[in-house]
């Protein structure tokens, strides 16, 4: 008993850490979103809605600047300002930003919202746990590889998620009559602003995999489903 009671209560711990930062991102996405709302979208997001067997698809609009989109644990879809303003810019198409959209409608149809949940708020919950489980064992290096550990763990989960989210994102888009090649030209985009000229790495593509990776497995979907 008096073994198992640490494992316990770092799990207890990391339970309510993971509450803890759930309710929080609830709370922070509440306070700076408001509902989408843009003509120039609706047209994408109705086609998608209509693909789904849905009266419309609820897009939310988060105030803030990184280019970035995200599934919410409760399934709401966010895309951020910052995103937003390169479709106002046209610097991306409606279609484009529809695939982002996809994609994220893809992490809650698939249910990794709530999974992701751990990348999203800092998988400190995750971090939490193993540092206590590998700090007694390990003393001071425990910590280190409990760090490590996590970062990984979190990683490879999210990597399985990435390429399914895709793979939903192509079905849907192609269903919706759009296609996959919006898709394929938005991942060349955001690629190629990350290279630019003092280039900064839009957030969306820093949480995914290899961009070129990406694109291999939609190609290979794409000749799949048309050959
Ligand atoms: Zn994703």
């Amino acid at each position: 008993m008096i073994r198992v009671l640490p494992i316990l209560l770092a799990i207890l711990v990391a339970i309510a850490m993971y509450r803890f930062s759930a309710w929080r991102t609830a709370r922070e996405l509440d306070a700076r979103s408001t509902e989408l709302m843009d003509p120039a979208l609706r047209d994408v997001t109705s086609r998608m809605a209509g693909a789904l067997d849905l009266p419309r698809i609820k897009v939310n609009l988060y105030e803030i600047a990184p280019i970035n989109g995200l599934a919410a644990p409760d399934g709401r879809i966010f895309i951020t300002r910052g995103f937003y303003n390169k479709f106002k810019s046209g610097e991306i198409s409606a279609e484009e930003l529809a695939s982002v959209i996809a994609h994220e409608l893809g992490h809650v149809a698939l249910g990794h919202a709530r999974r992701r949940m751990i990348d999203f708020s800092g998988q400190n919950a995750l971090r939490t746990a193993l540092a206590m489980v590998l700090g007694r064992l390990i003393p001071g290096v425990g910590i280190l590889i409990a760090n490590f550990a996590a970062r990984l763990l979190a990683a490879r989960l999210s990597r399985g998620d990435e390429y399914e989210a895709d793979a939903y994102a192509a079905a849907l888009l192609t269903k919706a009559g759009i296609g996959v090649a919006p898709q394929i030209s938005m991942f060349r985009k955001l690629d190629a602003m990350s290279q630019g000229a003092g280039g900064v790495t839009p957030a969306w593509l820093m949480s995914h995999p290899k961009t070129d990776q990406r694109i291999a497995a939609l190609t290979q979907l794409q000749s799949r489903w048309e050959g």
